[in-house]
Parts: C-alpha cells; sequence; structure tokens
C-alpha cells in the first residue's frame, strides 16, 4: 500500500498565510493587533528553540510579540508578579508560560495563574473543564491535540465513525485528544504505561496517535494494514529528532503517516497562533 505523508509544515504555512491575511485587515482598518506575550523561564536549550519558533511564527503573520526571559533562580513570587503584569495589560491577548519550569517552581500554580481568556495553551482548568463538556467555542483548547484534529480534517481523512486509539494520557495531549475525537464521533480507547497488551490495542486503530515520548513505542506489526499514524512524539537522538513510530518499518503499511520533524509540530504552532486571534477576537468582542 502506497502510505500517503501528511505533511505538518505545508498546513501549517496555509495557516498561517490565513491568519496573516486576517491581520492585514485589522492593521489596513487601523485596529489595535493581537499579541502573544511569552515568558521563559532558565536557560533550558530546547525551550529556547521553542520559544524561538513561536516567536518566529508571529513575526511571519504580524501578530505582536514580547519575550520576557527570567533567570533560572526565579521565584514563585517574582513569576506570580510577571505573570499577574501581563494578564492587566490590555494590550496583550494571549500568556504563553514555557514549560518545564525549573526545579522549585510549581508548574500548577502558574498554569492556574494566566488569566482564562488569555490562556492560550488552555492550561487553566476551567478551559479544561469547557472541553470536557464540549463546550469548544468557549473555550481555548490546547494546541497540539486541536492541531492534530486539524491536521486530520484538513487532509480528508474522516473521524467520525472511526475507531482512534491512543497511547499516551497526559493533561496536554492524550486526555483532551480523546475528548476532540469523542466530539468528532470517533470510538476512542486510551492506552498508557499500564495497558497490559499494548499492541492488541494499537492493532485496531483506523486512527493511530502515538502520544509517548519514547523513540520505536510503534512497531510495523503492532498497526493494522491502512490504518492512520499520527506521531505526537518527540525524541532527541545523536541522530536528531525522532517520533514514536518506526517511520521506516510502517511506511507501505499505514494509508498515511505524519513525519517527525514536520508534522505535528508545526500545528501545535500554528493552532498557538488561531488561539491568540481567538483571544483577540474575545477581547475586542468581535
Ligand atoms: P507525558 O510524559 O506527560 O505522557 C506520556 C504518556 O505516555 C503517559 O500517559 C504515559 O503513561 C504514556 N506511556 C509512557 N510509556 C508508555 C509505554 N511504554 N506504553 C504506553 N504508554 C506509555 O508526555 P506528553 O503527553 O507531554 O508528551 C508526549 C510526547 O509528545 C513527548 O515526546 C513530547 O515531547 C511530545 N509533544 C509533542 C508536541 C508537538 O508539538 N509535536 C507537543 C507536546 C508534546 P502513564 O500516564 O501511565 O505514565
Amino acid at each position: 500500500m502506497e502510505t500517503t505523508i501528511i505533511s505538518g509544515t505545508q498546513l501549517a504555512k496555509q495557516i498561517r498565510k490565513e491568519v496573516r491575511a486576517e491581520v492585514s485587515v485589522l492593521a489596513e482598518s487601523g485596529k489595535r493587533l493581537p499579541k502573544l506575550a511569552v515568558v521563559l523561564v532558565g536557560e533550558d536549550p530546547a525551550s529556547q528553540v521553542y520559544v524561538r519558533n513561536k516567536n518566529n511564527a508571529c513575526e511571519k503573520v504580524g501578530l505582536l510579540h514580547e519575550t520576557i526571559v527570567l533567570p533560572g533562580d526565579t521565584s514563585m513570587d517574582q513569576l506570580l508578579d510577571v505573570i499577574d503584569g501581563l494578564n492587566k495589560d490590555e494590550a496583550v491577548d494571549g500568556i504563553l508560560v514555557q514549560m518545564p519550569l525549573p526545579n522549585g517552581l510549581n508548574e500548577e500554580i502558574v498554569k492556574q495563574a494566566v488569566r482564562v481568556d488569555k490562556d492560550v495553551d488552555g492550561f487553566h482548568v476551567e478551559n479544561a473543564g469547557k472541553v470536557s463538556l464540549g463546550k469548544f467555542d468557549e473555550a481555548f483548547v490546547p494546541c497540539t491535540p486541536m492541531g492534530v484534529v486539524e491536521l486530520l480534517k484538513r487532509n480528508g481523512i474522516e473521524i467520525a465513525g472511526k475507531h482512534v486509539v491512543i497511547v499516551g494520557r497526559s493533561n496536554l495531549v492524550g486526555k483532551p485528544e480523546a475528548l476532540l475525537m469523542l466530539s468528532e464521533d470517533a470510538t476512542v480507547t486510551v492506552c498508557h504505561s499500564k495497558t497490559p497488551d499494548l499492541s492488541a490495542m494499537t492493532k485496531q486503530a483506523d486512527i493511530l496517535i502515538s502520544a509517548v515520548g519514547r523513540k520505536h513505542t510503534i512497531h510495523a506489526d503492532m498497526i493494522k494494514e491502512g490504518c492512520v499514524v499520527v506521531d505526537v512524539g518527540i525524541n532527541r537522538t545523536e541522530n536528531g529528532i525522532c517520533g514514536d513510530v518506526d517511520f521506516d518499518e510502517c511506511l507501505g503499511k499505514a494509508s498515511a503517516m505524519t513525519p517527525v520533524p514536520g508534522g505535528v509540530g508545526p500545528m501545535t504552532i500554528a493552532m498557538l497562533l488561531k488561539n491568540t486571534m481567538k483571544a483577540y477576537r474575545l477581547h475586542e468582542k468581535l
């Protein structure tokens, strides 16, 4: 079977074009422009790359952006003060605190400190609650799971009625992905590290989504012929970045697959732009 490679890079480019068109209309009409504020604490190299990529994406579409870089020994009080300032700043529509935070800083408290209507990562309990109730229009949905749905839909892959098997149950990816897929009328199975026979589950998938963070978690003998495979995993190896799926092995057996890099990653950033626009529309009552 020929495997279609689903390019997140290409679709993200298309979405940036759409966002850029929206921003241009605002600029031409002299309106305030949407703004994303990113807070980076410490010097984690991977986080620095992610923040740079997010800023570049804002730049490309004409969104205003500001990065606040804080030293690794920043205290909780200092960080919460910065977030409070951004919460109150009417020029800021979206706030993103880059995770992971250095040891000693409580990520849960930080996530809940971001104003719910500026929470473009969708980490706030109120947003998570709305997502679990299916109130997607009112909520900020986490960018990665939303990016996966967009990637499938805009590549003409039907979700309704399909059996979607998700490997991973994190609050960031697996759980919200399951809720999104349910709302798309899929039948959903969620697997995790305590699933006794992972392969028995993954072989049932019409659409398999792996969000584990371990190289070669998914092999060709774990998928059924014609399955669509979405690889969310990002794993750093001496040969660069790879996903959770043994890509070469699954080629020819899957009907479609996302590559790593160039699959879900660029879509995550594209969805961040969309969430920032959503926050802007909310603030401007558009
Ligand atoms: P977490 O570590 O929070 O969650 C990993 C999940 O995988 C857990 O639910 C865990 O189970 C499960 N798991 C671990 N080992 C196994 C196993 N052997 N078999 C089955 N399930 C297993 O990670 P995240 O959800 O935050 O991220 C997952 C991956 O996605 C990472 O590689 C991350 O870098 C990547 N990622 C990529 C993004 C992108 O834009 N492309 C964005 C966000 C994340 P349990 O709950 O039992 O521990």
